[in-house]
């Protein structure tokens, strides 16, 4: 018999990518958003058009013991839209709304395991000031310090599957994601993230010319391909770990250094204007100790290699428009 799952938010980045995979292991899968993927048509089973704020929607799309359900729905976009402060309430509210209606509905429906999508956003901004030493161990979370009300959603959504875990015995698995990014991702109109917008930025740049960057680019992150993130997210699923634990790279780079490697990928030369933006905490790397650990697996992927896949679809779509 085929696994029953439902994914939640199967017409945005993730959940797209997330539902061509499990089709790919033969399951049978429902998907729900409030919009069809952007980019390539949905091979779910079925695809709900619904809100998840919306509790006659939730219980519709939850109306039997799914083997296993993927949450990824959230209000959310890149540092644009979730560090401007200008969309904290919808941020919160839409969040926190989907998350206490799919986790109260799921559990009634008896459904047999079910995936939280948290974020890094969640770590608290003291351990994230040094760009050349963030720390982001998983129990480093506490006490709680998130630098956005975006992770603030996050660390509250944590708790409350984590409480329904231990009250209702629902079989629950949380990850962190850090910063994923590939193909068919949001790359304009202002929720795309820093991968993204420097693919755009560079692809769009004529040789010669000038790609502007937040802040002074000495920021730190890192980014991880949207491949190595599902693999993770399928073995934390298969195992009997709970978390919350990080999916992420540990290959840290500057902001500064992702421009030059996408510039390097182009074959384009292009100076550098730092400009005034949203910029999130000062460094932020992926402590991958706890994955290794409990699920015997790490994503190792050299950033370059998904930067590549993900310049190529980007200017393509660029060329396009
Ligand atoms: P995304 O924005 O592409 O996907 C989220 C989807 O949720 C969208 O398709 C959106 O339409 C849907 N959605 C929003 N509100 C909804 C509602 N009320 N009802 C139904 N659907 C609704 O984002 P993504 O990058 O695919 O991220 C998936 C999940 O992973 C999110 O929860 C996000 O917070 C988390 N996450 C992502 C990253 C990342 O780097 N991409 C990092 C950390 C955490």
């Amino acid at each position: 018999m085929a696994k029953k799952i439902l994914v939640c938010g199967a017409g945005g980045f993730i959940g797209g990518h997330l539902v061509k995979k499990l089709k790919g292991e033969g399951a049978w899968v429902r998907g729900v958003d409030l919009k069809q993927p952007e980019f390539s048509p949905t091979v779910a089973d079925e695809f709900v058009i619904g809100d998840l704020r919306d509790q006659s929607v939730v219980k519709n799309v939850l109306d039997q013991p799914f083997d296993e359900v993927y949450q990824l729905a959230a209000d959310m976009g890149g540092a644009g839209y979730i560090f401007s402060g200008e969309h904290d309430a919808d941020v919160m509210h839409n969040s926190a709304s989907i998350n206490l209606n799919v986790v109260s509905f799921g559990q009634k429906a008896g459904i047999k395991k079910i995936f939280y999508s948290s974020s890094a956003c969640i770590y608290p901004e003291y351990n994230q000031l040094d760009p050349d030493n963030p720390k982001c161990s998983e129990e480093s979370a506490y006490p709680a310090a998130p630098d956005s009300e975006y992770g603030w959603e996050k660390l509250f959504s944590e708790r409350m599957y984590l409480s329904y875990y231990r009250n209702y015995g629902l079989d629950v698995r949380i990850a962190r994601f850090h910063n994923i990014f590939g193909p068919e991702g949001t790359w304009r109109g202002g929720k795309e993230k820093a991968p993204a917008a420097m693919c755009r930025k560079v692809a769009e740049a004529s040789e010669g010319g000038t790609i502007e960057i937040w802040g002074d680019g000495k920021q730190t992150r890192s980014f991880l391909y949207i491949d190595e993130c599902l693999d993770g997210v399928r073995r934390l699923m298969d195992s009997d770990f709970t978390g919350p634990v990080n999916i992420g790279s540990d290959e840290m780079v500057t902001i500064n250094g992702l421009a030059e490697m996408v510039m390097e990928i182009a074959g384009k030369k292009l100076s550098i204007k730092h400009i005034e933006g949203p910029l999130g905490v000062r460094g932020r790397n992926s402590d991958n100790k706890l994955i290794k650990e409990k699920l015997s697996w790490a994503p190792s992927q050299k950033l370059q290699i998904g930067l590549a896949e993900t310049y190529r679809w980007i200017d393509k779509q660029n060329q396009q428009k």
